[in-house]
């Protein structure tokens, strides 16, 4: 196991999924979804896709286009927490889950909420104690142009970062 112990100690399993098993902090209540297995930078795990599309967005949601907010299936995908260091991706032209790190079993599943929000409806403050953690957590229009290098982007917010940019310059 490579996950710290001392951090499973605090976490309760909740439910076991094809490829992940959702736990909850005993402590906070927080829910977070770990890898059931390991897995390689680049490899597709899974899929995804829409049990309801909303034209707003809101704090379950994913952006697929300017006003198309999903509502994610397997539902269990809501707890994929943020990090300024993610180690999946949920592409949302192909639908696929993918990992951009090598992943341990057992590892949490991180994902970088800008990389598929403009503009998010509840932005917070991370405190993921990542190297370049943003701190403050709003969606890719925030972003600075070199942060934006660090990251990989839906097709979607590419698009709307591209278009962005140009009108900086
Ligand atoms: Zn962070």
């Amino acid at each position: 196991m490579n996950y710290p112990a001392h951090s499973f100690l605090k976490l309760i399993k909740i439910s076991h999924h094809s490829f992940a098993t959702l736990y909850q902090n005993k402590n906070t209540g927080e829910k977070s979804l770990h890898s059931a297995v390991s897995l390689k930078s680049d490899s597709i795990f899974g899929t995804f896709e829409a049990t309801d599309i909303l034209t707003t967005p809101n704090k379950y949601t994913l952006q697929v286009n300017e006003n198309t907010h999903i509502i994610l299936s397997p539902d269990v995908l809501q707890y994929v927490n943020h990090s300024c260091n993610p180690n999946i991706f949920f592409d949302t032209t192909t639908f696929e889950l993918i990992a951009i790190r090598d992943i341990a079993k057992g590892d949490e599943f991180t994902f970088f909420y800008p990389a598929t929000e403009w503009n998010m409806e509840s932005p917070f403050s991370c405190f993921c104690g990542e190297n370049h953690c943003l701190h403050r957590i709003q969606g890719a229009s925030f972003l600075s142009p070199e942060t934006m290098t660090r990251y990989r982007f839906t097709d979607f917010i590419s698009q709307k970062l591209n278009i962005s940019h140009l009108q900086i310059v």
